[in-house]
């Protein structure tokens, strides 16, 4: 299967802080209203149905959920799956849905299903991303939007998202990320064709060191997000 159990592991561990903006996942907390907002001015969540694929503890999920989306999240590592429809029921958010399985194995239940698909901060986690995109690809429904977000694969890649974020800045925990891992907008661009999508757009996401705030726009060198239409 496609799919790292060491990775697993570490968000596992991890999953009890999810919701906690003060945690180890501050970064997603911050990032998330900038993704949302995105997505969302790309191609209207209300009324659609939605899978986020990596959901984890279910930020992004819920957000889209509270957008007026159908939201079904997936992922393959049990606590934050639990932590995520914790946080659904004390929040009351209709719409919204999560199950443990594999994108891949969705993809033969539910082929062409969902009109919007998203897959963030996830690809850099497996071993084979490719994989991952055409099961994407596979879900959608034609004239769907997919989104996707990683971490490009470049020496300033590796200062500011391993080094920077986790050894001087201590965002992340050390070993969160695995620079061999890292996916290039080329890559991921050239993953979306292969499977028949087409790229619609890329746009990089800046850290800033001091005001230490997100935003998108500027280079793809590290932090970017990619938006592809299914024809
Ligand atoms: N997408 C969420 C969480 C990102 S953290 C967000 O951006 O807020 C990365 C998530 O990918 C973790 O929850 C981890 O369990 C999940 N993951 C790692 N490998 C996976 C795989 N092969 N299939 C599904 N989920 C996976």
């Amino acid at each position: 299967m496609n799919v790292d159990p060491k990775e697993l592991s570490k968000f596992s561990d991890l999953a009890h802080r999810w919701w906690d903006p003060t945690s180890e996942f501050k970064p997603l907390h911050e990032i998330n209203p900038l993704r949302l907002d995105w997505i969302d001015s790309h191609a209207r969540l209300r009324g659609r149905d939605v899978l986020d694929v990596g959901c984890g503890g279910g930020l992004l999920a819920e957000s889209m959920a509270l957008r007026g989306a159908t939201v079904k999240g997936i992922d393959l590592a049990q606590k934050p799956l639990m932590v995520a429809e914790l946080h659904r029921q004390e929040s009351g958010v209709g719409g919204l849905s999560y199950e443990e399985i594999s994108a891949e194995a969705l993809a033969v239940r539910e082929p062409a299903r969902y009109d919007r698909v998203t897959c963030m901060e996830m690809l850099e986690h497996v071993p084979d991303p490719a994989s991952i995109v055409a099961a994407c690809a596979a879900l959608a429904a034609p004239g769907a939007h997919l989104f996707f977000s990683t971490i490009s694969r470049t020496p300033k890649a590796y200062v500011f998202a391993i080094l920077g974020a986790e050894y001087i800045l201590k965002l992340l925990p050390r070993g969160t990320h695995d620079y061999e891992k890292f996916v290039t907008p080329a890559e991921l661009a050239g993953f979306c064709r292969a499977a028949g999508l087409q790229v619609a757009d890329i746009i990089g996401m800046q850290y800033n060191l001091l005001s230490k705030q997100y935003r998108l726009g500027g280079p793809t060198d590290v932090n970017y997000l990619l938006h592809a239409v299914k024809p």
